[in-house]
């Protein structure tokens, strides 16, 4: 989908709303509180009325759009900006480009990234690798012993990436043996091939009776072949560099709070850059997903 396409195909409310709606509701109209399918449309009023119980809703009623001022013009066009922008896209931009606040534009990008994040996640088989990187704190300039002693206070990122398949980044407490066997007993399928780690010690314990490979990054070896498998973590790394370049570029300094978003954004897109309907699969989770209240967002973390 190009900027020109989404012009022309979704320029009014009303074929933004006609869209919605078949993605929301794909075999009919369902009232939202009954289930009840004798819904009638109210055109003027924009919304359906409940033949039975008489409530009345509209298309984005009880979704991530609930109570928007914005038009659906403009939200289809940031939905465009995110899955487009191979990197990420900083609020900013957003809000130069489309001509609206920071704040609208930060609000905004965050209720899409909300119902990125609840797009369903299957077990990774095969051949999965994975590894753990920092991100925050200072960066330019650092030595290598300021790193070191630094280290704890930066955000412990654990990425898990299905070779030819799906990738999976967690912010994480730590990367100890504990925290990794759980981000792996939930998202690796338990009959998986191998695991492919480096040779971080607490990977060992962490992958339980599963197949592991290590390479040994401490003694500088990346790649090692056997027979003709590769045993390697250069796509899961490969995978982080596209992270920090995201973050360094275009986010410019995400918060330790809103990192988990920025991960799910990232791995949302990053899982279906080959897909033709990534712009309407985007509205289809943003049209099937809870609301998101500002003051949801900006709420302290509790736990
Ligand atoms: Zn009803």
């Amino acid at each position: 989908m190009t900027l020109p396409e989404i012009n022309s195909l979704y320029s009014t409310d009303e074929r933004c709303r006609e869209l919605l709606k078949k993605l929301r509701w794909p075999l009919g109209v369902e009232c939202l509180r009954c289930k009840s399918n004798k819904v009638y449309e109210l055109p003027t009023q924009k919304k359906f009325e409940c033949s039975e119980c008489k409530y009345q809703f509209s298309v984005i009623t009880q979704t991530i759009f609930n109570d928007t001022h914005l038009p659906l013009e403009t939200w289809f066009m940031a939905v465009l900006l995110l899955v487009e922008a191979r990197k990420g896209i900083s609020a900013n931009q957003v809000k130069r480009t489309l001509g609206i606040s920071y704040k609208t534009a930060w609000y905004l990008c965050h209720r899409i990234r909300k119902a990125m994040a609840g797009a369903h996640k299957p077990m990774l088989d095969g051949t999965v690798e994975m590894d753990e990187t920092y991100i925050g704190g200072k960066q330019r300039g650092a030595t290598s012993a300021w790193r070191k002693a630094n280290q704890h206070k930066k955000e412990v990122v654990i990425g898990i990436r299905q070779r030819n398949g799906e990738l999976r980044f967690f912010h994480a407490e730590d990367a100890k043996t504990g925290t990794l066997a759980k981000y792996i007993q939930e998202h690796v399928s338990a009959d998986v091939d191998v695991i492919v780690t480096d040779d971080l010690p607490a990977y060992q314990k962490a992958v339980g009776t599963h197949k592991h490979e290590t390479v040994n990054h401490t003694a500088k070896e990346y790649v090692r072949k056997v027979d003709d498998f590769c045993i390697t973590t250069n796509t899961i790394e490969s995978a982080f560099s596209l992270l920090k370049r995201g973050i360094i570029g275009s986010w410019h300094k995400v918060s330790a709070k809103h990192l988990s978003a920025y991960l799910e954004e990232m791995t949302f897109r990053f899982n279906r850059r080959k897909r033709p309907d990534l712009f309407v699969d985007t509205l289809r989770h943003m049209v099937t997903a809870d609301p998101m209240t500002f003051e949801d967002l900006t709420a302290e973390k509790t736990a």
